[in-house]
Parts: structure tokens; sequence; C-alpha cells
């Protein structure tokens, strides 16, 4: 049995609604379906889930809201039209959207999820009717009667786990299943969603909870590239990767989803295939627990910039018990998250987010460290760059930091740190952020050319 999840942009208009049902109905395992609210048709488009934040917004503040309103019905009306859907289609979901409406009470977040549900929810209902007018069985679950049970953190919910065992039972269901991403409902029945984008994370918890063969997700990408096209457009496709290599990745700015987003997936191993809407027919990339590897094999190579280094010197730190401690105790104690802390004999640097240190916590953090810890030297170096290079056949592989560090000084890039540390499958470099993009593209010749 496959779980099947379609993003906005595989949803957003009838062409790309008839591509499903084509894709669906190729393949019988293919029997439950999770469906994002429409997306953009084009680049100046808006998502529905934006236009019911702007409706959700106007009613909260008392304004006339007809007109967003119908800007969002008006697109359901298009695609009802464009697969020559009854009428009745459009009528219903302007009357769902108007009792949602009408139900605005106290509690605004509560309402901006009951709106935002409505995208991913009216979509699944006219997504059903298009299997049906096809001839095809498929029946539209609604999450909250299914079991899809939320804590009641409103925008930012998070699944029970007693959803698991009650979303089993969508098994039993002999037609296919048209289920709505990204909401579900709290133990006192109020609609709430997961963060923005989370019909990825529906998917994940359904086929976890039916114990899925795999977990097709379908945007509109052909594949996960092994370095970002836009560094270097002959990046290799990724065919097959692992979870863990899929995360250290995804840590450095890979996009392609949210890394969060599939952990109910991962936990229960089920491997989770990548494909396009536009070209089903290619194999797209399949993230699996395991796999096999040649050595020296390298994955990905990915980069994000938006970082920082606290570096601290001090003579003989080597034999000065707690300083370690210490030193993240005080940035504990600042609520500042690290991100590594690569280290020496005589000095430890500690790399953060940018955005965790602004001017006033950098300056409170660099007076704690002289006061409390009392080293030679404290500074503070910003705008860096941090490089990935991942692959589960890395750890046993001579040579292989030579290699990149060779390329990296080839293309006359000082590279400010390096740490191939606790993780077996990638190592890390920092560089300044005007470096980047020749630091990847130095890489990239080196591992994929
Ligand atoms: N429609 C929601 C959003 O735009 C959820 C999703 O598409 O996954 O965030």
């Amino acid at each position: 049995m496959k779980v099947v999840k379609f993003g906005g942009s595989s949803v957003a208009d009838a062409g790309q609604i008839s591509k499903i049902v084509d894709i669906v109905t190729s393949d019988a395992d293919r029997r439950i379906v999770v469906v994002s609210a429409p997306g953009k048709r084009s680049g100046g488009d808006t998502k529905v889930t934006d236009l019911l934040i702007a409706l959700a917004d106007t009613v909260i503040e008392g304004r006339d809201y007809e007109a967003p309103l119908m800007a969002v019905v008006n697109r359901y009306a298009e695609i009802q039209r464009d697969l020559d859907l009854p009428e009745a289609v459009v009528s219903q979901i302007e009357a769902d959207l108007r009792s949602r409406i009408d139900a605005c009470g106290e509690n605004f977040l509560q309402f901006m999820d009951l709106m935002k549900a409505s995208g991913e929810d009216n979509s699944a209902k006219i997504i059903a009717e298009a299997f049906t007018k096809r001839g095809y069985p498929a029946v539209y679950v609604n999450p909250g009667e299914a079991g899809m049970l939320l804590s009641d953190e409103f925008g930012n919910a998070e699944v029970l786990p007693e959803s698991y065992e009650r979303l089993a039972a969508l098994k039993e269901e002999s037609r296919i299943v048209i289920f709505p991403g990204f909401f579900g409902c709290t133990q006192a029945g109020e609609v709430a969603t997961f963060p923005r984008g989370g019909s990825d994370i529906t998917g994940a918890i359904l086929a976890a909870a039916v114990k899925a063969d795999v977990y097709e997700n379908f945007t509109d990408v052909d594949s996960v590239y092994a370095m970002d096209p836009r560094i270097m457009p002959s990046a290799p496709a990724i065919e097959v990767m692992t979870f863990r290599e899929m995360r250290e990745l995804s840590y450095a700015g890979f996009g392609v989803f949210h890394d969060e987003a599939i952990i109910p997936a991962v936990r229960a191993e089920i491997p989770i295939c990548i494909k396009n809407t536009n070209r089903p027919e290619l194999p797209g990339t399949l993230i699996v627990p395991n796999r096999e590897y040649g050595e020296s094999e390298v994955t990905g190579i990915s980069s994000a910039d938006g970082f920082c280094s606290i570096y601290i010197d001090k003579y003989m730190m080597n034999r000065e018990i707690g300083f370690g401690r210490r030193l993240l105790q005080i940035l504990e104690e600042e609520d500042i998250s690290y991100e590594h802390t690569p280290s020496g004999i005589d000095n430890m640097s500690v790399i953060l987010k940018s955005s965790e240190l602004g001017a006033e916590k950098e300056t409170v953090v660099v007076d704690r460290i002289t006061r409390e810890l009392n080293p030679d030297n404290v500074t503070v170096e910003h705008g860096l760059s941090l490089l990935m290079v991942v692959g589960e056949g890395m750890y046993y592989a001579v040579g292989m930091a030579g290699r990149a560090t060779g390329a990296l000084s080839a293309a006359g890039v000082n590279i400010e740190m390096i740490n191939q540390g606790a993780s077996e499958i990638s190592m890390m470099f920092a560089v300044k952020e005007s470096d980047r993009k020749r630091a990847v593209q130095a890489l990239g010749n080196a591992f994929f050319s």
C-alpha cells in the first residue's frame, strides 16, 4: 500500500487535478491520497492558504469580507468549471466558508486555523468529486472523524500519539481515500493546523499509521539534486539516499521538505519517494532507512548562510575542568541554542545561527564569558556559511577531507572551520558568506565531475 501526497502546485488547477487522477489510478497500491490546498498556478499567483489568511484577517478586523471571500470561492469555481463538475460543489464550498466565518469567536488563533484548514478540506472534497466523475470510487475523509487528533497549539499543533491506532483503520477502506492535509482536530473537537507546509506531516503520519510500503510525495521537481542546481546546473539527481543523509543535507539548506515534517515516516522506517506530478514516469528520489553505498561516494553537498562563531582562546584550557560546561551554560542561561562546538587544546568555538545572537545578546554573552571564564581572548565572527559534504560512504574512506580542502584551497577559499567530528557521514566546513558560491562549486567539481 502506498500513501501519496500532492502539494499545492499539484492541485492548483483542473489540469493538475486530472494528472492526480491519472497518477493514482495507474497504480492499484496508491490507496490513500493526501492533498494540499490549491497553490500558485503561476509565478505571480497567490496560494489559497494565503487568500484564506487574508480573509480571516479581514473578518477579525471587522471589515467587509465579500471580496476576499469571493477570491477564495473563485479559485474553486474555476476548478469546478474546468473539470465540468456540478455547480453545487461551489455553492457548498461558499456555504462552508460562510459558516466558518459565522463561527468566529474570541479565540482568533482558533478561528484562523478553522479558516486555513478549509483550504485543504475543500480541495479534498473537490478532488474526490473529480475521481468519482471519472468513474473511480473515491471517498473524502474528514481528518477529525478519522482520528487525526492534535494538540491545541493552534497554528503549530502536534499529532497526539493515539491518532496512529485510530488512523490505521483507513487501511480497511476499499475506495480511494482522499484525505485533506494540514489539519486535524483537538480533544475538544476544534480544528487545529500544523505549521505551514503541514500537509507533508499529514502524509507522513498516515504512512506510519497504515504501515505503508512507501510514502510518495508528489511535487513539481523531478528529483532531489546532489547540489543546488542554481549553483551547479550539472548537479546529478540523487536516486536513493538514507534518512540520515537527508537530515544532514536539509540541515544546511536542502529545501525539498522540512525534515521535521517527515519524522513520523522516518520513525516508522517507511521509505519516502519524491516524485514529479508533471513527469510521474521518472523514478524520483527514494529516501530509505538503509542502503548499500560505495566507499568515498558523496551523495550531496549543501550550504547555508546565516551563521556566526564565538571563538574563545585560553592557555591551558584542556586542563581546566568544567570550562566547556560553563561556557555552554552561559548560552543556556541566555536562552541561546547553539549548533556546533569545534575545539582545540587551548581554544573552543561555538557556531550559532546569527538569528540567535542579536547585538544586545552578543554584548551580554561576550561580557559574561570574559568575566566568568577569564579567557585570553574572545572574538565573535559574523557572516559565515556552513557547507556540508554528505555521504554514507565517507566515514571509511581515506582522503575525503584532503580532496575537499584541496579543492577549496585551489579555489582560493579560506576555511574558517572544519568539523568532521561526531557525524560519521558528513564533513562540515565554515567559510565566509562571500566565498560560499565559489566554495560549493569547487567542492562540486571535486566530487561530481
Ligand atoms: N496549504 C498549507 C500551506 O500552504 C499546507 C501545505 O500546503 O502543506 O502551508
